[in-house]
């Protein structure tokens, strides 16, 4: 059979359980069937620390050259790390400084299968959470007051003028914050929102708590509502969805009340708490798949869980583990469909949706890893180690293919 040639995209490889599942889905569910063409760069925590981390920034420059990447789990160091991995510093998460080069948003969405029914009983399409992955209380100042006295906000423009308001007259202890989004941020949330609802066909909702933050969250709606106005609201009526902005206790009512089937964005803190509730409530964050869209045109994209270390310090055992590649597989089926949209390339297009089509054809012929075995609702499931698991899409998919 002769494979499908490709145009550039970027190949970020990562660490532990999920490096080792990467390998083997390239070798079994690409590589035989497709001319892969990536631009290799290896953000496995040992070459972070020996590049001092250079090669995650030169990662996130190639995303912005080939508009297209797909990334594998990294670990995020902490203090633990810095022992294990004998690093010379802390580095910065590599999600952080692709999301900074890129000034993207992260959409969630859940990969639904038949046998793993919803928690909530109503929804019966994915629901993909947009969050606004930029400030706010990620970015916040903040210390406790320990005596009596005046808090002030106090902003002195460049020019010298001054802006300040009384926050609280303590007359104990208690604690205090600030915090902070910027204007371009807000915009290009909101045009990565449009862009990504006119792409997936689907409504957009908005949710912020403007009746309480006047002039914070009001922002970002009127942000929201003017470019819609000026930029989106005729492509949206031409494709048949809508815009629609509510308050964030209104959303939730709505959402658990919902079918599912359109994008819900949230403000940084809401959208962090709300994709845990939702794929919690989808089933499991081994069937979240997570992209990053900026507002100029580039996509990345990864699964939403991290490297499963607690398998993979079994597999070092010589364990053969259950992990579910599945969100991992669905990466890269959806970089490659992206990648085959952008060139007009239909080959490249259908070998993605069949890809992803022999994945769950698999599973819901009643074969599964652990995880999802756990959770099952149709016949008794077999459970399959990763290799077996892929090895039978594989089979699956090479049927398709012929
Ligand atoms: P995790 O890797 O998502 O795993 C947490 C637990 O969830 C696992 O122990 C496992 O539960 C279950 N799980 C997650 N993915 C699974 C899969 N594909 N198949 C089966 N079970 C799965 O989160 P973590 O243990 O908190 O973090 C590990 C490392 O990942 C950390 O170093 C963190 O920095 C990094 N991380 C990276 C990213 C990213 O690159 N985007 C995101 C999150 C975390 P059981 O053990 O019960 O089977
Ligand atoms: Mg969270």
């Amino acid at each position: 059979m002769e494979r499908i040639k490709m145009n550039t995209i970027v190949e970020m490889d990562g660490d532990e359980m999920t490096r080792i599942l990467w390998k083997t889905i390239k070798e079994e569910l690409l590589l035989p069937f497709v001319e892969l063409n990536t631009e290799y760069y290896d953000l496995g925590l040992p070459y972070r620390d020996e590049t001092n981390d250079q090669v995650s920034i030169d990662a996130g420059e190639a995303i912005k050259k080939h508009h297209v990447g797909v990334k594998c789990a990294t670990i995020t160091p902490n203090a633990q790390r810095v022992e294990e991995y004998h690093l010379k510093e802390m580095w910065k998460s590599p999600n952080g400084t692709i999301r900074a080069i890129l000034d993207g948003t992260v959409f969630r969405t859940p990969i639904l299968v038949s046998g793993v029914k919803p928690a909530v009983r109503s929804w019966e399409k994915p629901i993909t959470i947009a969050r606004h992955a930029y400030g706010d209380v990620y970015k916040a100042t903040e210390f406790r007051v320990t005596k009596p006295g005046k808090a002030e906000l106090l902003f002195t423009a460049e020019d010298g003028e001054t802006k300040r308001a009384t926050i609280y007259d303590f007359e104990c202890g208690g604690v205090l914050q600030g915090m902070y989004n910027k204007d371009s941020s807000i915009e290009s949330f909101a045009r990565s929102c449009f862009n990504y609802a006119l792409d997936a066909k689907e409504d957009l909702w908005f949710s912020t708590k403007d009746t309480i933050s006047k002039q914070y969250d009001q922002t970002f709606k009127l942000i929201f509502a003017e470019i819609f106005e000026k930029e989106y609201k005729e492509k949206f009526e031409q494709a048949g969805i809508t815009y629609f902005y509510t308050l964030i206790d209104d959303a939730v009512a709505r959402v658990i009340r919902s079918k599912g089937g359109y994008i819900w964005a949230c403000k940084n803190y809401d959208g962090d708490v709300m994709s845990d509730m939702v794929s919690t409530a989808f089933g499991s964050l081994a069937m979240m798949t997570s992209v990053l869209v900026s507002p100029d045109g580039n996509f990345e994209y990864e699964a939403a869980h991290g490297t499963v270390t607690r398998h993979y310090y079994r597999y070092l055992e010589g364990e053969q583990t259950s992990t579910n590649p599945i969100a991992t597989i669905f990466a890269w089926s959806g970089a490659l469909r992206k990648r085959g949209e952008l060139d007009g390339n239909a080959p490249l297009v259908d070998f993605a949706n069949k890809l992803e089509k022999a994945s769950l054809a698999v599973i819901e012929s009643g074969r599964m890893t652990k995880d999802l075995a756990l959770m099952w609702q149709g016949s008794t499931p077999r459970i399959l180690n990763s290799d077996d698991f892929i090895k039978a899409i594989r089979t699956e998919l090479e049927s398709y293919m012929n």
